[in-house]
Order: C-alpha cells, then sequence, then structure tokens
C-alpha cells in the first residue's frame, strides 16, 4: 500500500475549494494497473466542474488527464506492464500521485516525447483530432476560424490546420499571441479585443466568409461567430471560456444561411476503446513526425492547483499548465 496525495473538493465555487487529503492506495484489481503519476494536464473543463458549471458529485478528484509510469499490473492485464510509460486524458481523477486506473483508459506512450509535453496535450490533441478528422474532415480547401488561437486547442489547431493545407484565421486576445498564432500557422490573425471580428473575416476573405467556425470561447463569440459562416457553413460550439452561450432562436441558423450547429465533446467521440486507441494515436503520430510542438506552460505543484487553476482562468495563457504530483 502506498500514502497517496490527492487534490479533491468538498463543494463548488472558485478555486480555493481545493482541499488536500492523503489517504492509503490499494493494489491495482483484475484489469486494472497502478500509476506513479509524473505530470498531470489542467483543462478548462476542470474548471467548469469545480466552479459548478457542469454538474460533479461530490466529493471529487478532479482532472481528465495524466501521464504515469505503471508500478504495479492487476490480475489478467497482458496488454500492460510494470515500467511501462503510458497517459489518459478522459477519466476524471487524475489530480493525484498515485492512480489505480482501468486499463482501457490508458494509452501507451512513445518514446522521445516529454512527459509535460504529454500531460498538457493529450485531451487537447484528442479533441482536435475529433475536430478536424471525424466530426468534419478538414481539407486544403476549407478556410476556417480558430477562436482563442494562441490557447492550449487553439495551438494544436492552427499546427494540424497547417498541415492539413487549410487556410487559417486565428483571434486572440493580445498581440503577443497574435505573433505566436502567426508562427504556428495562421494565415491570417485577428485580435479580438481591438477589432470586430466579424468584420475582419468578411474583408479577410472578400465577402466569402469561412466554411467552418470552432469557438471554443463560448458566451462572448457565439452568437457572432455565426455571421462569419458562408451558406450552409458549420458552427462547432465546443467550449465556454467566457461563459456558457446564451439561448438562442433556432431560426437564427436559417436566417444566417441555412446553417449546421453542433456542440461536440471529446467524451462522446471517444466512446470506446477502438476510438480512444485510434485517437490518442492519430494525434501522438502528429507529435512525433514534428506537424505538432507543444509549448508546455509553468509547472505548479499539486498543492498549488489553485494556482493552476487561476493561471487558466486568467486569460493569459500561452502555454498550458501541468501539475507536478
Ligand atoms: P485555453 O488555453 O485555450 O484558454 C482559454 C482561452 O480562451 C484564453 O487563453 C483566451 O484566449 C480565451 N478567452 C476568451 N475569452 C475569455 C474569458 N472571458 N476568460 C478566459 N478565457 C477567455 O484553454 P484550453 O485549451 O484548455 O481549452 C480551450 C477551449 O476548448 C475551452 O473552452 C475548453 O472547454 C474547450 N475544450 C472542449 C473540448 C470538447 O471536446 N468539447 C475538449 C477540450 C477543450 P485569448 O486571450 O486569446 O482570447
Amino acid at each position: 500500500m502506498h500514502t497517496n496525495l490527492s487534490a479533491n473538493i468538498y463543494q463548488t465555487g472558485d478555486s480555493s475549494v481545493f482541499k488536500l487529503d492523503t489517504t492509503l492506495i490499494e493494489k491495482p484489481k483484475a484489469q486494472q494497473v497502478l500509476l506513479k503519476q509524473t505530470a498531470i494536464g489542467v483543462n478548462y473543463i476542470d474548471t467548469y466542474f469545480r466552479s459548478g458549471l457542469y454538474p460533479i458529485d461530490l466529493p471529487a478528484t478532479l482532472g481528465d488527464e495524466a501521464v504515469g509510469t505503471i508500478e504495479q499490473v492487476g490480475e489478467g492485464v497482458t496488454e500492460f506492464s510494470v515500467g511501462q510509460r503510458v497517459a489518459y486524458s478522459a477519466a476524471k481523477g487524475a489530480y493525484t500521485q498515485y492512480r489505480l486506473i482501468d486499463i482501457n483508459e490508458i494509452v501507451p506512450v512513445p518514446d522521445g516525447i516529454d512527459d509535460t509535453a504529454i500531460a498538457t496535450s493529450l485531451l487537447r490533441g484528442m479533441t482536435v483530432e475529433y475536430l478536424f478528422c471525424r466530426l468534419h474532415t478538414l481539407t486544403p480547401d476549407d478556410t476556417i476560424l480558430i477562436h482563442a488561437a494562441a490557447g492550449g486547442v487553439g495551438q494544436i489547431a492552427c499546427q494540424w490546420a497547417r498541415s492539413i493545407g487549410a487556410t487559417v484565421i486565428g483571434t486572440v486576445g493580445s498581440n503577443e499571441k497574435a505573433q505566436l498564432a502567426k508562427n504556428i500557422g495562421c494565415d491570417y490573425v485577428i485580435n479580438y479585443r481591438e477589432q470586430n471580428f466579424v468584420k475582419a473575416v468578411d474583408d479577410i476573405t472578400h465577402g466569402q466568409k469561412v466554411d467552418v467556425v470552432y469557438d471554443g470561447v463560448g458566451k462572448e463569440t457565439f452568437m457572432q461567430s455565426l455571421d462569419c459562416l458562408r451558406v450552409r457553413g458549420l458552427m462547432v460550439s465546443f467550449g465556454n471560456a467566457s461563459g456558457k452561450p446564451d439561448p438562442f432562436d433556432v431560426l437564427e441558423l436559417s436566417k444566417k444561411g441555412s446553417l449546421f450547429l453542433t456542440r461536440p465533446t471529446l467524451y462522446h467521440y471517444t466512446r470506446n476503446r477502438q476510438e480512444i486507441l485510434e485517437s490518442a494515436a492519430r494525434y501522438l503520430n502528429m507529435l512525433e513526425r514534428g506537424h505538432i510542438n507543444i509549448q508546455v506552460g509553468p509547472s505548479f505543484a499539486l498543492t498549488d492547483v489553485a494556482k493552476a487553476h487561476d493561471y487558466l482562468e486568467q486569460r493569459t495563457t500561452i502555454g498550458s499548465p501541468v501539475l507536478i504530483p
């Protein structure tokens, strides 16, 4: 048995709700492994569960993704072995030093990629995988708008779209982020704190507008994003960084050009073992081939998890934060 430190919430609220608990961790059961975690990702969705925007049973250990080394395997585990480095991206309960986890949740990790790069990007990378390869197959003919292009998901999306050859317009909230967005593959960058992005998209595309909008910002951009789409364009509203979008009249979709609207989540695109393995493999392959580079943000100790949440919510993020247990 190991002594284990974890960061838990007993109520929802701001980042002060985290409590640190020390418990004993059991041996793995059948089809489980015991992971010694080395790096834990902090995602925007963690803040939604912490704040109460998304419902969660309490108490809860937040966090969906981490990288670690297998310390023990349970009965019947043949696919993985002790000492192997693995990761997971959609299994709540990551804010902890050690973790018992079902083998169906974990994927092997290729050598040569740093733990922190994987822990800060597997969930975001698999998100971009389903957005570009399955929800809609992105092609070189597509012109797309990516909001928060310099953010965690945004950076991966820009680089992936560049490797496909799509034309990418990115929005960012500062001039520093604008430079980064240019460097990672945006053909055009709009600082949407200074410019009206609907007008800027219209100017850039000479009135043609874009085929797809990828909007993870939510409340502050949702309605205007619809105005950036061509007739029969696709609106992908995949996040709420500024709050959830206001309810709206579906007739707007008709008025604005018979638009398509989807509100997807990674969970529904990783519904079984095969989807998890294929999505992770496709993303990790992009990393290995150098099509995507991950700029890791600041490291925080697990005991400083509140600071990591504050960092993400302050809107200054350039690289995604990582927790070191
Ligand atoms: P980011 O690193 O992208 O951070 C969010 C960014 O949103 C900020 O850096 C900021 O960029 C922008 N933003 C705009 N308005 C606000 C605001 N009011 N408050 C805070 N940020 C704001 O985060 P992630 O990479 O973790 O996630 C990006 C989005 O993707 C989130 O909405 C997340 O929920 C979503 N997501 C969805 C998934 C899905 O399957 N549906 C899976 C994974 C993530 P700027 O300053 O440039 O505007």
